[in-house]
């Protein structure tokens, strides 16, 4: 239309025509480039949809490996707790295993089996204890030693187990005649020894005299037997021994001989001439 107005000589009317070209043409233009930056959009905003998806995914796997890590962690922890708890159950029974075992060998080597006294080893330990603990405090000290009287005779007489219940009963009554922090033990046989701390001489001779009545009036009727024990005593004290041991010992030892001699069944203290007191 612009070309034929134009070889009409139609000038302005072949303007007009060319300008509406022109402008459709551009109008034209701007659609289509209005169509491909669409269509270059939506295939950016689909690969920005993809690549987001793949992230996605991607963080889903990190997040399960790490719950797998956790649980895994988890289970260690738990699978340790067990093993050391299993360890420390072992290592105190063990512990405790051997204290037992410990106490029991300690038992065996202080304490008499059949009166369930001081063995002589431990008793002799113990009263050097307490006599140099008497002696540090200035306090006095005795020793009492006592051995059954004609015990061959029970023996012979009913049997060497009703010597033995005979051995226990007369322990357990000479114990009981005791104070409470008197030390007694088995010298061996049957002769016995009781330190008793804080103790001068006379009042050792009372706790001598209980004890020897005590075995001498007990009854042994529950065991069986029909039988009477009656036991020799000898004491020495600090005041005439010294706070010595051996010395104690001897004493004690020497009077109880005199004790057997002077007719048995009663209390001898030892000074240079022994003190018999006769029943
Ligand atoms: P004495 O009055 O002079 O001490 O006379 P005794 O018969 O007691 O003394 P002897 O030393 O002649 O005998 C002691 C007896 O004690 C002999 C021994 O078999 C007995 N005896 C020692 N230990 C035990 C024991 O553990 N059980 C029993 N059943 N007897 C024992
Ligand atoms: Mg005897
Ligand atoms: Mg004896």
């Amino acid at each position: 239309m612009a070309e034929i107005a134009e070889q009409a000589k139609r000038f302005e009317e072949a303007f007009i025509y060319y300008k509406q070209y022109s402008e459709a043409k551009q109008l034209n233009l701007d659609q289509e480039t209005a169509k491909l930056l669409a269509l270059q959009k939506a295939q950016f905003d689909a690969v920005e949809k993809s690549v987001q998806i793949t992230l996605l995914d991607k963080e889903n796997s990190l997040l399960k490996t790490q719950a797998l890590l956790d649980s895994q962690s988890a289970q260690n922890k738990r699978l340790a707790l067990a093993l050391l708890s299993m360890v420390l159950v072992v290592f105190i029974l063990w512990i405790y295993k051997n204290r037992r075992n410990y106490l029991k060998l300690q038992k065996y080597a202080q304490v008499d089996d059949l009166t369930g006294i001081a063995n002589r080893h431990y008793f002799t330990q113990q009263a050097i204890t307490a006599i140099n603990y008497c002696k540090r405090t200035d306090q006095p000290v005795s020793f009492i030693m006592f051995d059954l009287d004609f015990f061959k005779r029970i023996n012979d007489t009913y049997g060497h187990q009703a010597g033995d219940i005979a051995l226990k009963i007369s322990v357990n009554a000479a114990k009981s005649a005791c104070r409470k922090n008197d030390i007694i033990g088995r010298l061996g046989g049957e002769e016995f020894g009781i330190l008793l701390p804080g103790c001068a001489s006379h009042l050792a001779t009372i706790i001598a005299e209980k004890c020897r009545a005590a075995i001498e009036y007990v009854s042994f009727a529950e065991s069986g037997y029909d039988l009477t024990v009656t036991a020799s005593f000898g004491i020495a004290d600090s005041g005439n021994c010294d706070y010595n041991f051996e010395k104690l010992f001897a004493g004690a030892d020497f009077a109880l001989y005199q004790s057997k001699d002077l007719g048995r069944n009663r209390v001898v203290q030892y000074q240079q001439e022994a003190v018999a007191f006769n029943i």
